[in-house]
């Protein structure tokens, strides 16, 4: 097989600019010209068309994904002393989000879909267990069923990180209103992207709306009259009104990736290679198109030589890491969660992926021996 002209990167963020670029370009102008450029119009505006989009009744953005989640966590008054329960294989944010506050992680190992395995939650509850963090890994809905009665039968409080979810479904409701609050990114790379940093909270609690909405701007309720001691943590215009108009399009955008990801289900066909699997009742958003492949260090340097580019998400696993090594864990301790992280990898997949290109990725994996 002849190698592919050019390399074909793992994502192509240039290419989902050009797809609407008159329309960001006229956007990027309009807030230019309009001398109002952090908390203004265009962060109303996205804010009250984001919580539509997710059903949710309020929305108020932040500065990025990990501050939607620390700041979640801190409004609901969660911090030393208490315990969250989370998944092992998750990005790292998650995890800080949580001890930022000086509250302590508690792994759950994920199911098949890399999700958390809502059956293992149970048995890692304890007194000082306050809230179950749920992370709809690379865009598919966790097992929320499950996981709402556990949260009610322990009175636990619910958040989701959704920085990977945007608008996937478990039976019919959206990713971020199953529990107290929702915690967004729109991290370039995430399937609604700014172009720069931003994130949101979602919210159905007026209350919850109100303190995010004064935490994130020095505690002030008014201005210079500090209430709490908060944070600057605030969505600009520019990206407010960027991500306006790609929300617009988030439909379209979900077909394309949806229309890729199920080409790359029906035509992957090599015994070397574990496809994705898509729980019954949830739908998939595709952040990540995520295989398994034991020789999967192999794999990546076959692919390279082939110029096709490709990501572990993620090689580390939190509890690992050496920023968690004060948790005292040590490899072995969560198996699935370590095997996931020496055998996932995430291949080319983009908004504005040729046909061609696709032939080409999944004509050299299938012919990966
Ligand atoms: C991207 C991401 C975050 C953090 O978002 P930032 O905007 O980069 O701070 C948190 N959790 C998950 C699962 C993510 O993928």
């Amino acid at each position: 097989m002849e190698i592919y002209k050019e390399k074909i990167a793992t994502n192509r963020l240039d290419r989902g600019f050009f797809k609407y670029q008159d329309e960001f370009e006229q956007k990027a102008l309009d807030v230019l010209r309009s001398g109002w450029y952090v908390l203004g119009n265009e962060v109303s505006s996205f804010e009250q068309e984001f919580a539509d989009y997710v059903g949710s009744k309020y929305c108020r953005g932040v500065a990025n994904g990990l501050d939607a989640l620390w700041i979640a966590f801190r409004v609901l008054g969660i911090g030393a002393g208490d315990e969250v329960i989370v998944q092992g294989n998750t990005y790292i944010a998650s995890v800080m989000g949580i001890t930022i506050n000086g509250a302590t992680p508690v792994f759950v190992e994920p199911d098949e879909y890399f999700n958390i395995d809502a059956d293992k939650i149970e048995e890692k509850i304890t007194d000082r267990t306050k809230a179950i963090l749920v992370v709809h890994l690379y865009g598919q809905a966790s097992n929320m069923d499950k996981v709402v009665v556990l949260a009610k039968k322990y009175n636990l409080r619910l958040v989701e990180d959704c920085a990977q979810s945007h608008g996937a479904k478990f039976n019919g409701k959206v990713t971020g209103t199953f529990g107290d609050i929702g915690c967004f990114s729109f991290y370039p790379s995430k399937n609604l992207g700014a172009f720069g940093d931003g994130g949101a909270i979602v919210a159905d609690d007026p209350q919850i709306a109100e303190d995010v909405r004064v935490f994130r701007n020095y505690g002030s309720e008014k201005r210079y009259y500090n209430k709490v001691v908060g944070t600057n943590s605030r969505l600009d215009e520019m990206q407010a009104g960027l991500l306006r108009v790609r929300l617009s399009h988030m439909p379209e955008l979900e077909a394309e990736k949806r229309k890729i990801c199920n080409r790359y289900l029906a035509e992957l066909k090599n015994p070397a290679i574990t496809l994705p699997k898509i729980r019954e009742g949830a739908t998939h958003i595709w952040h990540q198109f995520v295989i398994r492949c034991e020789r999967r260090d192999e794999l990546i340097k076959y692919l390279d030589e082939r110029n096709i580019g490709t990501i572990i998400h993620y090689p580390i696993p939190p509890h690992l890491s050496e920023a968690y090594a004060y948790l005292g864990m040590k490899k072995g301790d969560l198996p699935i969660t370590e095997k996931y992280a020496k055998t996932v990898l995430s291949i080319p997949l983009y908004i504005g992926m040729t046909e061609e290109e696709q032939s080409y990725v999944i004509d050299v994996l299938n012919a990966f021996r």
